[in-house]
């Protein structure tokens, strides 16, 4: 059934009359501003890709919703609106049975200026929990279950994923009341610190790594069951929630450092603390490469570092015009793009979910992958961990 999806024509908030009950904006198509790409397969990998894909597969990072197609314009207005429009429709033609959802980051700004707020955060897990409640085709996950599930009925689990703890401020039972609400994966920092560390971007002379508040925050992250991430947090951060943590950790999205990343990718010695806790890395494309066989350079950097069985895929793609909005976001901090994220306009066959999702599986079949190794990295290795965690 991972193949065929059962998509019921569902659009976002259509239990609402857009324009009437809430500002409705004009958003960005499928493939707005780049020239799709699907890698070509014989009959026999044809055959192939049908059977793997109907087994499990699970993107670890993505933002599956449409950005609006006049970035530029509408940006601020659309996420104060707070309802992100999911793409049901074009996730549907992918194998996708379930997806980590981040949502909109440190963009959910309903009610303050820079967002990781509290009231930003539960107004947009609220929100888009009730628009995903009122899908058939889409669920949200709560649970190993659900994904299951969702591969049998040809739908899909949507996991809600935060990256940053930042909004529980010093409210350990926040993690409850985020877990309540369907919250299922959380980051420890954003590239900003906070009280429970350092963060990636936020270090000065030394990395503080994690606080004593942050080694309680894990401590509550086990019990209650919320999958840890920890992607953006700082080298010391990483390796001081790795040691701490009673469950595997994650990195929902990385690159690596020993292939070429520099200081924006991760070290093998974080790659191998994650490892050792029996986590799972999630390969991250984003803005930083130019095609889907550059992604794939580092995903094999990485199996060969920690072995195939700690490595999935988290491409932290989105519908829209991903260029734009970085230009537009660091234009609001008063930086200009470096020029190396402006060198490809778009990733060549990675660009959207939709292509990663299609292409993803094309890519191990063409390439030499076991049947085993490719169930593994599409799905396996991601629910051998959350049998544990949650
Ligand atoms: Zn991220």
């Amino acid at each position: 059934m991972g193949t065929d999806k059962q998509y019921d024509g569902y659009q976002p908030y259509d239990y609402l009359d857009a324009g009437d009950d809430y500002r409705a904006f004009e958003l960005s198509e499928k493939h707005a501003g780049f020239e799709p790409r699907t890698i070509e397969v014989t009959d026999e990998e044809r055959a192939r890709l049908e059977a793997l894909t109907a087994e499990s597969v699970i993107s670890l990072h993505d933002h599956a919703f449409r950005f609006p197609a006049d970035i530029d314009a509408d940006l601020r207005d659309y996420v104060r609106e707070g309802r992100i429009h999911t793409a049901y429709d074009y996730l549907a033609e992918t194998s996708l049975d379930a997806v980590f959802d981040m949502q909109f980051d440190g963009l959910s700004t309903v009610h303050s200026l820079n967002g990781w707020k509290w009231d930003d955060i539960v107004h947009e897990v609220s929100m888009r929990a009730c628009d995903i409640a009122h899908s058939a085709y889409a669920r949200q996950c709560r649970s190993v279950e659900d994904i299951h599930r969702a591969r049998e009925e040809g739908g899909l689990a949507v996991v809600q994923a935060l990256e940053s703890a930042a909004m529980i401020e010093n409210e350990l039972d926040r993690i409850e009341q985020l877990y309540g609400m369907g919250v299922r994966s959380m980051g420890i920092t954003y590239s900003a610190s906070n009280a429970l560390g350092t963060g990636g971007g936020d270090v000065y002379q030394r990395d503080g790594g994690l606080t004593g508040f942050g080694v309680s925050a894990v401590e509550r992250m086990n019990d209650v069951g919320m999958a840890i991430s920890v992607s953006h947090a700082s080298p010391q951060t990483s390796l001081d929630v790795c040691a701490v943590s009673d469950e595997p950790v994650f990195d929902t999205h990385a690159l690596a450092q020993g292939a070429g990343m520099g200081s924006r990718g991760t070290s093998d010695e974080v790659f191998e603390a994650i490892a050792d806790t029996g986590g799972v890395i999630g390969l991250l494309s984003s803005t930083h490469l130019p095609d889907i066989e550059s992604y794939m350079e580092h995903f094999e950097y990485i199996v060969d570092l920690v072995g195939i069985e700690h490595v999935a895929f988290g491409p932290d793609v989105l519908y829209g015009d991903h260029t734009e909005l970085l230009r537009v976001l660091a234009a609001s901090q008063g930086m200009e793009l470096p020029d190396s994220t402006l060198e490809s306009a778009y990733v060549d066959g990675l660009e959207n979910p939709t292509e990663a999702w299609i292409n993803i599986p094309r890519w191990l079949v063409t390439n030499g992958y076991s049947d085993e190794e490719i169930r593994m990295v599409l799905g396996e290795n991601v629910l051998r961990a959350l049998e544990t965690v949650w």
